[in-house]
């Protein structure tokens, strides 16, 4: 019998899992993994072994829960997966505030601590509770764990958390937290096998969510998303940073109220809105459209001006990091911003670049330049396994 880890990362309209096994030490081995899609519309679940061979599919003809798709998958894996027994969940959940260290094993009081911080994240933490509480109704006995989006950011000084708004603003949480940072705690866990000189690093997390992250000795001390998904970068389909007069004037001069900013800038902007063509980097890299062309320029330029900012903000820059969908796939993007980002002595690597590093800068190059893979999921699993085992017996 293999004890394991399940991971799960519940969006509005999928939930992504994957099983991990519990191992006494290095990384725990994946299992398997997949998602239940379109759970809205036409439900779909589809999961594939750790060598990504599909061993499982079903459809609903209908919309169904959450709760209905998280039981599925147990089911499914109790019947299918016979040598293995899982010990524990692990949640992804985007937010947990500013008072949380680190993951926590969830009770009541975690779930009552979550729930108060919906309005923070109504898009996001009431999908990450249903699956919480799915799995807490149907299995009490399965210690679960919420890991937070934000807590690798606590490190930020005092002053990268401020928005020069009223002090009681802060008072009341509207502060600077970042986030990815699950993928960021794994890029700093990898980061001494790449490169262990490297002190003052920024990673670039570029997948359809994108943001960047400046760590000292992997400490996060500045990040470019901060109160929601929107700050920052420009993304698949949201904004990146704007002028906060933009909103200003959308609001009074053309009558847009709350819902229809929240579509355009979550939904409409971005890659998307710039584009006309797609929120894809893949479709917009393949298109012969000048604006699908143009939106790929304007993403590589406010990368590479932000990685200015963010050494800036480490007042020095030994490496540079690429992970995430685009990070790790788009050679072409990594050129772009790696040329822009001469003038900081980082010298491309063309043909290491082209084949994925993991160096893609030149032996001789002062700043160094590598692709390192991401991987939340483990980050989560990892997590939960240190929680599970330092868990007050009894
Ligand atoms: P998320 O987990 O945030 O949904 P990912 O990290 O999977 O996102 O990244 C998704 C992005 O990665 C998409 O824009 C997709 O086009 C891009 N991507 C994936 N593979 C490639 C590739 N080979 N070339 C260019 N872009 C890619």
């Amino acid at each position: 019998m293999t004890d394991a880890i399940l991971v799960i990362n519940a969006g509005s309209s999928s939930i992504k899992f994957a099983g991990y096994a519990v191992s006494n030490e290095g990384d725990p081995p994946l299992l398997g993994k997949g998602q239940v899609e379109g759970l809205k519309t036409e439900p779909r679940f589809e999961v594939e072994d750790a060598n990504g061979t599909t061993v499982g599919e079903h459809a609903w003809p209908g919309p169904i829960r959450h709760g209905a798709a998280i039981d599925f998958i147990i089911d499914w894996i109790q019947a299918n997966a016979t040598d293995t027994r899982i010990v524990a969940a692990g949640h992804r959940v985007v937010f947990g505030g500013a008072d949380y260290a680190g993951p926590v094993l969830i009770d009541a009081g975690a779930i009552a601590a979550i729930e108060a911080l919906i309005p923070f994240f109504p898009l996001h933490l009431p999908h990450n509770l249903a699956a919480i509480r799915a799995l807490a109704d149907d299995h009490p006995e399965l210690p679960q764990v919420a890991c937070f989006d934000n807590t690798f950011h606590q490190t930020l000084p005092r002053l990268a958390q401020m928005f020069a708004l009223p002090r009681k603003l802060f008072d009341q949480g509207i502060r600077r937290y970042g986030f990815h940072g699950l993928s960021y705690e794994y890029i700093a866990r990898k980061l001494p096998e790449y490169a262990p000189e490297a002190r003052n690093v920024v990673v670039a997390h570029l997948g359809s969510g994108a943001s960047l992250c400046a760590m000292r000795e992997g400490k996060s001390v500045e990040t470019t998303l901060s109160f929601s998904g929107l700050d920052g970068l420009p993304m698949g389909t949201r904004t990146g940073s704007i002028d906060p007069g933009v909103l200003l004037y959308l609001m009074q001069d053309q009558g847009m109220d709350a819902a229809a900013l929240e579509r355009l800038l979550y939904r409409e902007s971005g890659l998307l809105g710039v584009s006309g063509v797609s929120n894809d980097m893949r479709d917009l890299l393949a298109s012969a459209d000048p604006h699908a062309a143009e939106a790929v320029e304007l993403f590589a330029y406010h990368i590479a001006k932000q990685v200015g900012a963010l050494a800036a903000a480490l007042e020095g820059l030994d490496a540079l990091v690429f992970t995430a969908g685009i990070g790790e796939n788009a050679p072409e993007i990594r050129a772009k911003v790696c040329h822009r980002a001469q003038w900081l002595d980082l010298r491309l690597d063309a043909a290491a670049n082209a084949t994925g590093g993991p160096r893609i800068s030149t032996a001789d190059s002062p700043v160094s330049a590598w692709v390192i893979p991401t991987d939340e999921e483990r980050m989560i699993a990892l997590h939960t396994a240190d929680l599970l085992e330092h868990r007050p017996s009894g």
